[in-house]
């Protein structure tokens, strides 16, 4: 299966939006067929230009297919941001975002990590879910509970694995969660104040408090990893995303106010 659906051949060839030309460039020309049967599925590509960016893996999937990360890194930083995208492999802005996160202006204290697609087969799937049927998003140990999409126990699915042995490797100052398509920012409990609002402002969605959510990734890094934490819900539909330039422009905004928690 290729991306789905025509309508997100729809949502992705929007994005002339697409700075740089790392999602595939002839999703934003017409006419390509994208979408077809026989075409390919979308690849992720790394940033451009590729040499202020370094792009590495950090584990595989199910399928055993690369997740992928890319950072931007200074020589000295002092402060730094995850970007994870893509848990959901049925939410089409999760690449699009990325690949825009990818080219916003960056303090030069600060490393950038991207994590494109964090789901690469329910993407290819155009799944909710991992190849084993299993949401990742409530596979994390925060709040544990065994559900139908749960798994077998806590961090049971490589995906999950590996962006935990990640985040806790990096530290990270602040994590960001994307997904799709409630249309709200939520800074969990512990993020320091005002980064929402200035998402909000930024972004146009609104403000939503008090979020927990269990085995959720976002709650994981606010509670147990005790990382600032912040989940943004990309408006539209899962096929038809809106606004996420915005958001990018939001992601913007932030990074200079990105305060270090040691
Ligand atoms: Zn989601």
């Amino acid at each position: 299966m290729i991306l789905g659906a025509a309508a997100s051949a729809v949502a992705l060839g929007r994005s002339a939006v697409v700075r740089g030309g790392f999602v595939e460039r002839q999703l934003a020309m017409p006419g390509t067929g994208f979408g077809r049967a026989t075409e390919k599925p979308l690849r992720v590509r790394p940033p451009d230009p590729v040499d202020t960016w370094t792009t590495a893996t950090y584990g595989t999937s199910a399928q055993g297919v690369p997740l992928e990360r890319w950072d931007l890194r200074p020589e000295a930083p002092t402060r730094r941001v995850v970007v994870i995208c893509g848990v959901h492999g049925d939410e089409r802005a999760g690449l699009e975002l990325a690949a825009g996160c990818s080219q916003v202006l960056c303090p030069d204290d600060l490393h950038l990590t991207i994590l494109p697609l964090a789901n690469p087969d329910g993407w290819e799937a155009g799944s909710r879910h991992n190849a084993r049927g299993v949401d990742i998003n409530r596979n994390f140990a925060w709040g544990w509970q065994p559900t139908l999409h749960s798994g077998g126990r806590p961090e049971s699915e490589p995906e999950t694995a590996a962006l935990v042995a990640l985040l806790k490797w990096t530290n990270p100052d602040l994590v960001i969660w994307v997904h799709q398509p409630l249309g709200y920012v939520a800074a969990l409990d512990g993020c320091p104040p005002g980064y929402a609002d200035l998402w909000s402002e930024v972004s146009g969605v609104p403000v939503r408090t008090g979020l927990r959510q269990v085995g959720g990734g976002e709650s994981w890094t606010a509670f147990d990893l005790k990382r600032p934490s912040m989940l943004i819900e990309v408006g539209g539909t899962r096929d038809l995303p809106v606004g996420v330039d915005q958001h990018v422009r939001a992601l913007e905004r932030l990074l200079p106010f990105v305060v270090p928690v040691g």
